[in-house]
């Protein structure tokens, strides 16, 4: 998926339709609309349907209309459609799969079979240890025939990023450079047995599962 934009802001505000709007977030709604506005960028709306269990249409119905109550308008979203949709998370899967197949192919990511008892047991031995968990990348180690084997026949997997060994330095406009790793097994997870996207930060190391959150 290649789409132009243009150096200027974009911001995205993604509420979970899991509930009604949180002061919290028409917090963060408004400050990010008060910087798209004030910088003549983009305010996104993305409704986070993720959690297919607890998300209801009416959910998002009642926090477009409490946004639209606060004064907000959006220049993209689920309701009014732009250049970078769909704008609900649930159906963006077919664009996370091409992406995650790109990801395989190059090499960046590689699939992880591990259940989920296993990767509990990595992560409770680790804090039982002090040591902050982190996955082992067992998986890594798999040949190629069997991991074609397998995703052929259908077996869950989650991608894990590859990442290479040693630091890695984010500049942060607020708090400068940033280091991040400092071990050679650093690996962090996307994606997702689901089919749906897991996400993880460096910080919180390879333990989120999607759909929980935490
Ligand atoms: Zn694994």
């Amino acid at each position: 998926m290649s789409i132009a934009l243009e150096s200027k802001v974009r911001v995205r505000f993604a509420p979970s339709p899991t509930g009604t709007l949180h002061v919290g977030s028409a917090r963060t709604a408004l400050f990010n609309y008060l910087y798209a506005r004030h910088c003549g960028g983009v305010f996104v709306l993305r409704v986070d349907d993720t959690d297919a269990a607890r998300s209801e249409d009416r959910h998002e119905e009642a926090i477009l209309e409490d946004l639209r109550w606060l004064g907000l308008d959006w220049d993209e979203g689920p309701d009014v459609g732009g250049p970078c949709g769909p704008y609900r998370q649930s159906e963006r899967g077919a664009g996370y799969e091409a992406a995650a197949g790109e990801l395989l192919a190059s090499g960046a990511a590689y699939s992880c079979f591990c259940p989920e008892e296993r990767l509990v047991e990595l992560r409770a031995a680790a804090h039982a240890e002090g040591r902050t968990p982190r996955y082992d990348r067992r998986c890594l180690g798999l040949p190629a025939a069997e991991v074609a084997r397998r995703r052929a026949a259908g077996e869950p997997a989650a991608l894990r990023f590859q990442v290479p060994a040693g630091d890695i330095v984010v500049e942060d406009l607020i708090r400068g450079a940033v280091v991040v790793g400092r071990t050679p097994s650093a690996t962090s997870s996307s994606s997702a047995r689901t089919g749906r996207p897991r996400t993880t930060s460096p910080r919180s190391s390879t333990t989120a599962t999607w759909p929980s959150r935490t």
